[in-house]
Formats: C-alpha cells, sequence, structure tokens
C-alpha cells in the first residue's frame, strides 16, 4: 500500500523527471512547479467560484482565475507527458509571466491580494535565476507602483513599510539562492576531481584499469553499431624488473613516467585512449583504426622508446572487427598472446 502511495507520490511531483540525468536542481524546479500547478488550482478554482458566486467581485476576476488554473493544468500534462522536461526553461518562464501578472491582476482590488505578493520574489527567484528573477520582481513591483497610483489601495506609510519588506524578501532570497549555487557549484567540482581520480593512475596520471573496464564494453558495442575496426595496443616494458634492480625504484617511477609521455605525445587523436594497466603493463585501445593503422602506431612507439629511454618495450596488437554476440575479452586475450610472443622472439618487438 504505502507503495503504490509511494509511486503515485512520485509520478505526482516528479514526473518522468527520475528518468532524466540526475541534476538536483532541475529535480527542485520541476517539484516546485508541479506544487505550484497543483495547489495554484485547486486554490483559484476553490476561492473564486465562491466569490464569483456570491457577486463580491466583477467577472472579470474569477475569469482571470480560471484562466491561470487553466495553464497550470496545462503545465501539469505537459511536465507529465515529458514534453515539459525537454522545454523545462520555457515552461518556468511561462509560470513565472502567468503568475506576474495574476499577481499584479489581484493586488489591484482583491481584498488581502497584496499578501500573496510575498510569496513573489521566493518563486520566480527561485525559477528562473537571480538575475531575471530580479528583473521580474522589478516589473512586478512597477505594476504595484502604478495600481497605487490609480486606485489608492494603501496609505502611502503602509506602501512604504509593504515595499520594505518586499525588497528585504528579494534580498534575503537572492542571497540564499547565491549561496545555494555556489554550493551546488563547489559540489559539482568536487565530484568531478572525485570522479577524474578514480579513473587515473597517480603515478603516470593515464587512466588506469578501472576506466579501462567501464569503457571496453562501450567502445566494442559502438564499433559493432558503426561497422568499425578496434584495434588495441598492449604494451610492457622489457626487463623492468632489471632498470629497478640497477638504477633504483623511484628512477623505475619516473620512467613509467617518460614512457607514458611518450604514448601520449604518438597516440594523439581524441578518441584514441591510454591507460595503465597496472605495474610496468600499458594499453593503447585505437577506436576506428584499422591493422596497418594500428601497427604503424605501435612500431612508432617502440621506435621511439628505444631511442629515447634506457629500456625498450613489447608490443601485442589486435585488431577486430567486432561482430553481435561477440563481447570484449577477446580483443585483450588476442593482444596478451600476441605480447607473449614478442617477449618470446627476444623482445622489443611488434607482433600483431
Ligand atoms: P619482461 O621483459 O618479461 O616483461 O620482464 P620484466 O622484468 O619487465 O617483467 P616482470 O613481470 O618480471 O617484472 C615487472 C617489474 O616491474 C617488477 C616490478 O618491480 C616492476 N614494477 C611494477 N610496477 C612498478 C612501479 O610502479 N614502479 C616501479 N619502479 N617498478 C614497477
Ligand atoms: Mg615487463
Ligand atoms: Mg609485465
Amino acid at each position: 500500500m504505502t507503495n503504490i502511495l509511494k509511486r503515485i507520490g512520485t509520478w505526482i511531483f516528479l514526473g518522468p523527471v527520475l528518468n532524466e540525468p540526475f541534476n538536483i536542481d532541475n529535480i527542485l524546479k520541476v517539484v516546485f512547479v508541479n506544487i505550484i500547478a497543483i495547489l495554484g488550482t485547486f486554490f483559484l478554482v476553490l476561492f473564486f467560484t465562491p466569490l464569483f458566486l456570491q457577486g463580491v467581485y466583477p467577472i472579470l476576476y474569477p475569469v482571470a482565475a480560471y484562466i491561470l488554473a487553466f495553464i497550470f493544468v496545462a503545465i501539469f500534462i505537459a511536465i507529465h507527458t515529458n514534453k515539459g522536461i525537454e522545454h523545462f526553461n520555457v515552461v518556468k518562464t511561462i509560470v513565472v509571466i502567468s503568475i506576474t501578472l495574476f499577481y499584479g491582476f489581484i493586488y489591484a482590488k482583491v481584498i488581502y491580494g497584496d499578501i500573496w505578493s510575498f510569496l513573489f520574489p521566493i518563486a520566480v527567484i527561485f525559477l528562473m535565476n537571480i538575475f531575471w528573477g530580479s528583473i521580474f520582481c522589478v516589473c512586478y513591483f512597477l505594476i504595484m507602483l502604478s495600481v497605487e497610483f490609480v486606485f489608492k489601495i494603501h496609505s502611502w506609510d503602509l506602501f512604504y513599510r509593504y515595499v520594505c519588506i518586499f525588497w528585504s524578501q528579494v534580498i534575503l532570497v537572492s542571497s540564499y539562492e547565491a549561496l545555494r549555487m555556489w554550493y551546488n557549484k563547489r559540489m559539482q567540482i568536487d565530484r568531478e576531481k572525485i570522479e577524474m581520480l578514480s579513473i587515473t593512475d597517480h603515478l603516470t596520471k593515464l587512466y588506469n584499469r578501472r576506466h579501462f573496464s567501464n569503457i571496453i564494453d562501450k567502445e566494442f558495442a559502438r564499433a559493432i553499431r558503426q561497422k568499425e575496426c578496434l584495434s588495441f595496443l598492449m604494451i610492457d616494458a622489457d626487463e623492468f624488473k632489471n632498470y629497478n634492480d640497477t638504477y633504483g625504484h623511484l628512477n623505475g617511477d619516473e620512467l613509467l613516467v617518460s614512457l607514458a609521455e611518450i604514448f601520449k605525445g604518438i597516440v594523439r587523436r581524441s578518441e584514441d585512449l591510454v591507460f595503465r594497466m597496472g605495474g610496468e603493463e600499458f594499453g593503447v585501445l585505437l577506436p576506428n583504426t584499422d591493422f596497418k593503422g594500428a601497427f604503424s602506431i605501435a612500431e612508432k612507439i617502440r621506435e621511439e622508446v628505444q631511442n629515447g629511454t634506457k629500456v625498450t618495450v613489447s608490443v601485442g596488437l589486435a585488431c577486430v572487427y567486432p561482430k553481435f554476440g561477440e563481447n570484449s575479452d577477446e580483443l585483450l586475450k588476442r593482444a596478451d598472446s600476441n605480447l607473449y610472443k614478442a617477449k618470446d622472439m627476444g623482445r622489443n618487438k611488434v607482433v600483431g
């Protein structure tokens, strides 16, 4: 039972926003617009109908209220048929323009209509942003001012106090919103940093094995979809244990960094990715690269390492045209077995 209620509640307030990429700001705004739409519709119909029937207000007031209620219902439907999410900027602008006009309208004549004005800055600054929200607040203030001039609703003393509260509220809500945006931005930056750290090797700053596992299936699927070949180089430093023993582990670390720099210098296309697979073993993924292209890159890497450092590398190359039903393990296995062959053939070799 509670489960059903939860699902109904989620559908009513969140609409289809849960299927969108997670963005807390959008979610809050969608929930807020839904609350305005639902409560607004009920309130407008329940409040204005009896007043209309009692003849308290001229017909224009309930008609305006019904038009606004109709706009709210349309917005609720638009959000829940997903169009609202795609065009949410338009939706929230319509809400804000409608309530600006309507608040201005009820301010003029409806008893206690002015009280509703205090909800105005909160709604528009949150829904739009500080800049556009403040512009709408200025517009609304000008409407209030004109109405005061024409209808003389309040004494100027009362209006002055009213204006002070209104603008204090604008400043308060803007400050809160600025703080919230700043905090969101910081959170976003921290999240991106953590994400980056989790997929980066701290020594060489190349992508790590975890990122390779994350990405290889996607690249494989893309190659199947686009009927392209996918090449992978498995690179292993030769006799690296000896190097460590001769020059020390710290120099070994420095050499791994130099190798990473050499690989990055040669593999320059933005789709190509270089990984540190572990220890002194590296991987280079070359989407949409045929055997010939991949082989020449591997040879270039082998040569440049031989000429530029005190070690050499062996490279195992695999190039496949992936087909539906196959999986990426095969690519890795083939590169690995070719790497063993290169080692067996005396190292400092490319085998494909
Ligand atoms: P082979 O040509 O057969 O690949 O010989 P190898 O010595 O390179 O291979 P082996 O697997 O026997 O040894 C790998 C060495 O790589 C052992 C380890 O000390 C070194 N190594 C692995 N990770 C690091 C690292 O992060 N820093 C340093 N300095 N050395 C590392
Ligand atoms: Mg090695
Ligand atoms: Mg190794």
